[in-house]
């Protein structure tokens, strides 16, 4: 079998390097345990910060040690009850061809229900983290006028069209090159879209939104978050997602030079973590999942092949490589 461990901690932009892909025996299930042959797994922007040391709302990964993150597989051993060879399962342990898995921490899904890329993005935790930012931390109303950052990765394509889908009157997406922003305009419904490397994210939102947005979608942080504050109308309100354009960086970043204006329009910002929510997940499952059957929501993966490839699906994907969810085939 192979798996990657972390070779060294990255200072800023992280590097092959960084990686070692490494053979090791396949490991055996212990007493309750699941043997899972992984088929799929996901890299994701929260994984730069686990490369760090020091403390996050997730522990970091270990120097010389497999790294984690989500995945999706085929038993093909259970020492645990309600498990079997054949089943398939989302579970933590990816960044490895076979991970051995204790059952309180594998969920069952079907793969005659939906893709298996599905269950790590649209019906998984960037689709619940969508929903959860735009429901319930940014209280999404209708006929606001909502702005995405980092629009046509997983997160914000699906916030976009979410925030449609539940009555926002105009849905505006940023994002990081022309066929992208072609991407959300023609094929996922948003009104309409810009090229932050085309100029000043502030003058295109305005002209974006001429009457100001309601809600922010923040991705990326900085100048995209600075626009923001300066475009929000009275009582606005911004989920605080992520902040993507800091992640390598090496100093602590400035923050927007308009804070004031939370007093003056009365502004509510609030960060969250999608792991606090999830009391969401089966109204998620059920108005989203609706949607999907529907037709009415587009989403798409960008698949790197092999587990070998997966450090540079990390890299490529905090370059902006993808387009909706980047993800890993291993088998
Ligand atoms: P994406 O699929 O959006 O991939 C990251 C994207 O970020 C890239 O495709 C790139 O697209 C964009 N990007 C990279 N650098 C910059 C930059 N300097 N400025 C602007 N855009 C940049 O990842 P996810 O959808 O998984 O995550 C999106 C955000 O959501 C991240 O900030 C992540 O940390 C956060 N998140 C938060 C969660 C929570 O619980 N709070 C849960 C999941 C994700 P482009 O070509 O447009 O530059």
């Amino acid at each position: 079998g192979l798996e990657i461990r972390l070779a060294s901690r990255p200072k800023g932009w992280p590097t092959p390097e960084n990686f070692d892909i490494v053979e090791v025996e396949t490991p055996r299930p212990g007493e309750g345990e699941l043997l899972v042959r992984n088929l799929m797994m996901s890299v994701d922007p929260y994984m730069r910060g686990r490369m760090n040391a020091g403390r996050s709302y997730v522990p970091p990964f270990e120097v010389g040690k497999a790294l984690q993150g989500r995945a999706v597989g085929e038993v093909v051993a259970s020492n645990a009850e309600g498990f079997q060879p054949g089943d398939h399962v989302v579970h933590q342990f990816g960044w490895r061809d076979h991970a051995v898995v204790r059952p309180e921490h594998a969920v069952k899904v079907d793969p005659q229900a939906a893709p298996l890329g599905a269950y790590l993005y649209v019906l998984g935790m960037p689709g619940l983290t969508a929903y959860v930012g735009l429901v319930e931390v940014a209280e999404l109303k209708e006929g606001d006028v909502v702005f995405v950052s980092a629009a046509a990765g997983a997160v914000g394509l699906l916030a976009g069209q979410i925030a449609r889908l539940r009555g926002a009157s105009r849905v505006i997406g940023s994002a990081g090159s022309a066929e992208k922003v072609r991407y959300l305009v023609e094929e996922a419904g948003f009104d309409a879209a810009f090229n932050y490397h085309d100029g000043p994210v502030a003058e295109q939102l305005a002209a974006a939104a001429p009457n100001g947005i309601d809600v922010y979608f923040d991705n990326v942080g900085g100048e995209h978050l600075e626009a923001a504050i300066g475009a929000l109308n009275d009582f606005g309100r911004v989920a605080e997602c992520g902040m993507i354009s800091q992640y390598n960086a090496t100093e602590p970043q400035p923050g927007p030079r308009n804070m004031f204006m939370l007093v003056t329009k009365r502004l509510k910002l609030q960060g969250f973590i999608v792991t606090d929510h999830p009391h969401r997940q089966d109204q998620f499952l059920a108005e989203v999942g609706g949607w999907l059957r529907e037709g009415r929501i587009t989403y798409r993966e960008t698949v790197v092949e092999g587990l070998r490839n997966a450090p540079e699906a990390f890299l490529g994907m905090l370059r902006g490589e993808n387009t909706g969810k980047m993800l890993v085939r291993i088998a």
